[in-house]
Order: structure tokens, then sequence, then C-alpha cells
């Protein structure tokens, strides 16, 4: 598989057939040949699909307070649906929403359709109060995919980005999570 990054965005490479439910930007569909066809299937999540609970961070300077919106605009200005996560934890500690957890997001190349995404704002240091809430936020959705594995985007094998740049894993079982 030819993995093409067409749009890049806050350090988390995204692709764009996975961002537009059926509705392939120009640049990527030479790439995606067969990604098309599975567009065809409903882009909705089931609750027993969700194998994997994924960290992410903006990449953007500490000192930046974005928050869901500013993501949602900036996707949106890519010709994407919105928002890819379904979570955004601003550098306050602010849970916000972001798609559906019904809905599949944009957030990790070749498991959005079997993933949940959570962004904390933030590159380097993240605040006690985005630590807290991202526990508030793992474990609500534990509850609802016990069967889900909570990692970090950097754990996938086809990434080589360190988002969230920490150990994602290891915060979970240090945190009963996992
Ligand atoms: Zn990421």
């Amino acid at each position: 598989m030819v993995i093409n990054p067409v749009k890049t965005w806050l350090g988390c490479t995204v692709f764009a057939e996975r961002l537009t439910y059926g509705k392939i930007l120009p640049e990527a569909a030479d790439h995606h040949t067969e990604k098309r066809a599975s567009m065809s299937h409903p882009s909705l999540l089931d609750r027993q699909d969700i194998r994997y609970l994924v960290v992410h961070c903006s990449d953007t300077p500490d000192d930046d307070l974005l928050t869901a919106r500013d993501i949602h605009a900036m996707h949106l200005g890519f010709g994407w649906d919105g928002v890819g996560y379904h979570r955004v934890i601003t550098r306050d500690g602010v849970i916000e929403h972001g798609r559906p957890e019904y809905w599949v997001g944009a957030h990790v190349y070749g498991h959005n359709t079997e993933s949940l995404g959570v962004c904390l704002i933030g590159r380097n240091v993240f605040t006690s109060a985005q630590m807290a809430a991202l526990h508030e936020v793992i474990s609500g959705w534990k509850v609802t995919y016990p069967q889900a594995q909570i990692c970090g985007h950097c754990d996938f094998d086809n990434t080589e980005k360190t988002c969230p740049n920490f150990d994602v894993r290891a915060w979970a079982r240090e945190q009963g999570l996992a």
C-alpha cells in the first residue's frame, strides 16, 4: 500500500479518504482507489468495532490556547467534514466534543474505522488539568468500550509521528486504566 499523506496539520498526518465520508479529495483519489470502494460502507461506528482509544496532541506551542473550534475550523478549511477527533482537551482541562462517537474519526491512518481519538492541545508539557481530563475521557470510554486498547498515535507502526510525545500506554498502566 502506498502511504501518501495528502495533508499534514498539527503534527498528525491524516489522509483525505478517511476524512471526507465519501468525498474524495482530488489529490487523494489517485492513491486510494481501493479505499474508495470501502467508502460505500456507512461511515458509522458500532460499539464493538472500537479496538483502540488513541491519544493525540495538537503539536502546537504549549502557550497556544486552541480549542476544538479552532481545530474544527482548520479541518473545515482543508475541505474536510470538520474536526477529526472525538474529543479535544484544552490547556485548562476542558473536555470539548469533536465528532460523535458513532461517527468515524479522522486521526489515525488505517485505523479510523476501529478507533476513537482524543487530542490534547499542546506539544511538550501537558497541564495537570489536561491529564485529569484525559483520565476522565479514557476511563469513560473504557466503560463503553472495555475491549479497546489505550495507546498513543505514535504506537501505530505506520506513522513516524511522535504524537502525543509521551508514553500513553505507560500512563494508562499508571492510572489503572490498562
Ligand atoms: Zn496524532
